[in-house]
């Protein structure tokens, strides 16, 4: 039996999810029920991002823990995955024991590698808010043009920042002027490993043109070594002396999530464990465009670094960006449409069959099944068995019996797509959803049925629409 992973992307737990997101991980789910359909052994997982300066600074603003704030979108974060049908196998949080045991078990091994070094840098630190300071909550002006800039990086010129180098810098949160402190951190050599992930690339034609194209260009810009841990209290602890008062940098331990979620989804079997982490299974990780990085380049560093052995990304999803009325999302502006809004008007198949059929890339998949049911709905009208019910019964019985065959059919097809109505109609005809031509015998009986699709009213959409210019 093969073993397939299917990574779905970790939303970050400081605010709701929007379609956005939707967009990005419904492909997961797809392929999970496909690869099962079909006989695969699927492990499926996910799990909420719960960690780093945003989380902490949101619950310092609204006078909560950490703690509580990301529980509280995590527990939301499943509410709204479960209704809308998603079938991870785990989905967990990065800040539940099971995660941060296995992201200490594996960052002490992998500072025991030639990639892993030390190095005493300047950090950002606010003395009224007493923290440092990730480089995106400096502020002040570019060295390079002189325009209002992130610490990071410049969106005016583009130049990649250190924040130091700002001229009045200052504190995103409060508005103080910062000042910079030394402190010593463990950093991953990246750029060490730079002919491992360009042979990585290189030897997978088959991930998303998008991911191809980015992670070419990160390698050609020349990888940089990233810290792996920081000065921030929120977060998993450091599994090395003299580290008490600093936590693992956020990035380098979120994406070890598909590792500790399937640890938890594989049971007490080690072995298993292995098998899906070993040479023979399938890996594919599901996200939005702005998460490539991450999956093709931090991803496979850290599991390279480590030694193991571990499997590597074999198929990269990486959805373009959804735009709504032609605009881009922005949460910021609160120019989005939440899900959770979306399950309390309609229902979880309308909307995945929406993001299905008209999402930034056209899946033929489901086209080419939408042009076969036109065709047998033409096949229905042309026969017009409500009229040879009258004057030639063998005709009308033939029509019938072909059309629910082909629904049998369909609805096996549509079952990784749209799975709440194919499981009603398998139900009504008395079938599993096995991967295998379905036959219905003549003369079944069908118990009470209802509409599945109910029609969405053109005011609806009228009032939708009004809402979001209202936004703008
Ligand atoms: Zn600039
Ligand atoms: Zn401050």
């Amino acid at each position: 039996m093969r073993q397939i992973l299917i990574g779905g992307a970790w939303p970050y737990a400081n605010g709701s999810l929007h379609i956005g997101h939707i967009a990005g991980l419904l492909p997961g789910d797809v392929l999970a029920r496909y690869h099962r359909a079909i006989g695969d052994k699927v492990y499926f997982v996910s799990g909420s991002d719960c960690h780093g300066t945003p989380i902490a600074i949101r619950a310092k603003q609204e006078n909560k823990t950490p703690q509580e704030v990301s529980d509280f979108y995590h527990r939301e974060f499943a509410e709204c995955f479960e209704r809308l049908g998603f079938s991870y196998d785990a989905y967990i949080k990065t800040s539940a024991n099971e995660h941060k045991d296995f992201v200490k078990d594996f960052h002490r091994k992998l500072y025991e590698s030639p990639f892993v070094y030390e190095k005493e840098v300047p950090q950002a630190y606010c003395e009224s808010c007493k923290t440092f300071l990730a480089d995106r909550f400096v502020l002040g002006k570019c060295p390079k043009c002189g325009s209002d800039t992130r610490g990071d990086q410049c969106d005016s010129c583009g130049a990649v920042l250190e924040p130091e180098t700002l001229i009045e810098p200052k504190c995103a949160v409060c508005g103080k002027i910062i000042g910079f402190k030394k402190s010593t951190h463990l950093y991953i050599a990246i750029s060490k490993l730079q002919s491992e992930l360009e042979a990585l690339v290189e030897s997978h034609s088959e991930w998303r043109k998008n991911a191809i194209a980015f992670t070419k260009r990160y390698i050609n810009e020349g990888l940089r070594d990233r810290a792996l841990t920081r000065d921030l209290e929120w977060g998993i602890s450091v599994p090395k002396e003299g580290y008490e008062n600093k936590t693992i940098y956020i990035w380098a331990e979120n994406v070890l999530g598909y590792l500790s979620a399937s640890r938890g989804a594989v049971g007490e079997n080690a072995n298993a464990f292995s098998k899906l982490w070993g040479e023979d299974a399938k890996h594919y990780y599901v996200h939005g465009k702005d998460n490539i990085p991450f999956h093709t380049i931090i991803l496979p560093a850290l599991l390279l670094g480590n030694g193991e052995a571990w499997h590597l990304p074999d198929q990269i999803v990486s959805s373009e960006y959804l735009t709504l009325e032609g605009r881009k999302i922005s949460t910021s502006q609160n120019y989005a449409i939440w899900v959770k809004d979306l399950l309390d008007n309609y229902e979880a198949d309308s909307i995945r069959y929406f993001f299905i059929a008209n999402g930034p890339e056209k899946k033929d998949a489901i086209n080419e099944i939408f042009d076969f049911i036109r065709n047998a709905n033409k096949f229905f009208d042309t026969e017009q068995p409500w009229t040879t019910r009258n004057t030639n019964k063998n005709a009308c019985d033939n029509t019938l019996y072909q059309c629910v065959q082909i629904i049998a059919n369909l609805a096996v097809l549509l079952s990784p797509f749209l799975p709440f109505s194919s499981e009603k109609v398998l139900k009504w005809l008395n079938l599993s959803n096995q991967w295998k031509k379905q036959h219905v015998e003549s003369g079944s009986l069908l118990p009470e049925v209802e509409i599945l699709f109910h029609r969405i009213d053109k005011k609806v959409i009228e009032a939708e629409t009004e809402k979001l210019k209202a936004i703008l």
